[in-house]
């Protein structure tokens, strides 16, 4: 390992900061109460909604992590002693939510909460199942959303699927610094924000004076003005890409990495293919390897950081995070690291097996626009 090189990341988030990005916050410190920001932040909210893809409501930036737009969410529309159903893990049954919002005919379930994306896990979810299950037992319940790990990655259709929050930071799909926490919301949300009544503290959180103040272009407190200028430019990037290639471009590369980890004999703690996530891979070690001498060495012969295993899967598996400013190349490079991290831990694998698998799937599937240029 060289210091000359930065350590190449892949976990799943913080992503890699494109230099666009970064430029655009390098940048003097700027007043946020000067006449010209509202021009800057006004067409932010307007864009971010299309990026989560809304019918009505509003979207909120906090200068916090996910966590903030999380607690954001909970208190500004329900009240302490509120029930309401989520799953422990990220994984769900939609059959289970069908099940147990059919049965509460008195509409006791205040709100529904699903995970898009598991990131510990690498499950992605069907969210418009869940949609379905609430019209399907006429339940009046909000339906929240974490959409950390899957905005700006995979295809987020709050209006569509009738999701009244969906949480999300600035350091995943958006490709920022950690320190946004972006929190969209429905027009139901925002009744129901209306209706409580103060019947949950909040402060730094609270919508009310970020509504007030929002709309004229500006924040209640000093806003992360850097953070937002990068977020300007990470959004215009999603765009000149367009999103459906964005979300194209993803699952290619996911595919890439699912090739490899058939290759290696090795399989993902997702099972079926449909929960497979197009952002982070979490990938089984055989038994009688710790997951984390895999991401050690990798770390400190091979100069790349994986995600280690969490909770129950600590020592059980380990991540690949593909998701954010990322090409085949990238891929490549952290698949030639896994491969050697994985034999000298004492998996047996051939070398170059998972490599040559992913070069394959890409070779075979290049885009068209991309051939065309080629030729
Ligand atoms: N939800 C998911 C799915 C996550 O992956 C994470 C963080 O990785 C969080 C929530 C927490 O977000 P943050 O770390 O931005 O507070």
């Amino acid at each position: 390992m060289t210091a000359m090189v930065t350590p190449h990341l892949f976990i799943p988030g913080p992503t890699n900061v494109p230099d666009a990005v970064r430029m655009a916050m390098n940048i003097p410190m700027e007043d946020m109460r000067s006449p010209e920001f509202p021009k800057f932040t006004l067409p932010i909210f307007e864009d971010l909604k299309k990026v989560f893809k809304m019918k009505d409501g509003r979207v909120f930036i906090f200068p916090s992590s996910g966590t903030g737009a999380w607690e954001s969410a909970i208190t500004n529309t329900l009240a302490v002693g509120d029930k309401v159903l989520m799953s422990r893990f990220g994984q769900f049954s939609v059959e289970k939510y069908a099940d147990l919002t059919a049965k509460d005919t008195a509409h006791e379930i205040k709100a529904v909460f699903a995970t898009h994306n598991e990131t510990a896990t690498g499950v992605s979810s069907d969210i418009a199942g869940v949609r379905k299950a609430l019209d399907a037992a006429k339940h009046p319940a909000l339906l929240f959303v974490d959409g950390v790990s899957s905005v700006g990655s995979l295809d987020m259709r709050m209006g569509e699927w009738g999701v009244d929050a969906c949480v999300s930071g600035s350091q995943k799909g958006f490709m920022l610094p950690t320190g946004l926490g972006i929190l969209a919301v429905s027009q139901k949300a925002l009744d129901a924000n209306k209706s409580l009544n103060g019947r949950m503290n909040r402060c730094f959180f609270s919508w009310e004076d970020m509504i007030k103040t929002n709309d004229q272009g500006f924040f209640p407190y000093t806003p992360a003005t850097q953070l937002i200028r990068g977020l300007r430019t990470s959004i215009d990037l999603l765009n000149a890409e367009g999103l459906d290639n964005v979300f194209a471009r993803h699952t290619r590369l996911a595919s890439g990495v699912r090739a490899a980890v058939d290759a290696w004999g090795l399989k993902l703690c997702a099972k079926e293919p449909k929960w497979h996530s197009d952002t982070v891979s979490a990938i089984l070690v055989p038994e009688g390897i710790d997951s984390n001498t895999v991401v050690k060495t990798a770390h400190y012969r091979y100069n790349t950081s994986l995600g280690v295993g969490l909770n129950k899967v600590a020592g059980k598996v380990f991540r690949i995070g593909h998701l954010g400013a990322l090409d085949e190349f990238m891929i490549g490079g952290v698949l030639f690291a896994v491969e050697m991290a994985l034999k000298d831990s004492g998996v047996n694998i051939k070398l170059g097996s998972g490599t040559g698998a992913a070069a394959e799937y890409f070779s075979k599937t290049a885009t068209k626009s991309a051939m065309a240029k080629a030729a």
